[in-house]
């Protein structure tokens, strides 16, 4: 499950410009798993997630904040499917 992403970037939105994150308050969307959720509810949550990136205004910020996320993150982050097993 993710460990809270979109908490971090909630965290981080005044901060570091990620203010209007389309992601904030969209928790679970972004989680990599949610319990008892099927794998193909699970495909599905991820692709609505992506979509949602794709038309987020900060997208290019929070991908150039992958390389700084720590190697066990997970869940979607700037479209990306991140699996907490170290990522880039
Ligand atoms: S690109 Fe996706 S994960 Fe990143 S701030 Fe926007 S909606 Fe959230």
């Amino acid at each position: 499950m993710n460990t809270g992403a979109l908490h971090l970037l909630a965290a981080l939105a005044p901060a570091e410009g990620m203010v209007g994150a389309a992601c904030t308050g969209l928790a679970p969307l972004f989680d990599s798993d949610v319990d008892g959720e099927t794998t193909r509810d699970r495909m599905a949550r991820h692709e609505r997630a992506t979509a949602v990136c794709e038309g987020c205004r900060v997208l290019n910020l929070c991908r150039a904040s992958l390389d700084t996320l720590p190697p066990r993150t997970d869940g979607i982050w700037a479209g990306n499917l991140l699996s907490g097993k170290g990522h880039r």
